[in-house]
């Protein structure tokens, strides 16, 4: 079975609290910085259910997961 659709993600650091949830889930997509802030290590580090599950569970919304091709400033 070929799953079609890709995800594109995104990140706002600015809101990011550092809690490192969602390296806990996907430890493969995200990183934290020196500063504590989330950071795209690979868009497609981790299945997708665990990028999914990361995304779900931020307390900030830092972490964005929509069609591809939206191109926001
Ligand atoms: S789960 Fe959200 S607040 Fe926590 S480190 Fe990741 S992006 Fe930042």
């Amino acid at each position: 079975m070929t799953g079609g659709e890709r995800l594109s993600l995104s990140v706002t650091p600015e809101t990011c609290a550092g809690t490192g949830v969602c390296t806990f889930y996907a430890a493969g997509t995200f990183e934290l910085d020196d500063d504590g802030r989330v950071s795209i290590v690979d868009e497609h580090g981790d299945p997708d259910d665990d990028i999914r599950n990361a995304v779900e569970a931020c307390p900030t919304r830092s972490l964005r997961l929509g069609p591809s091709g939206g191109g926001r400033p």
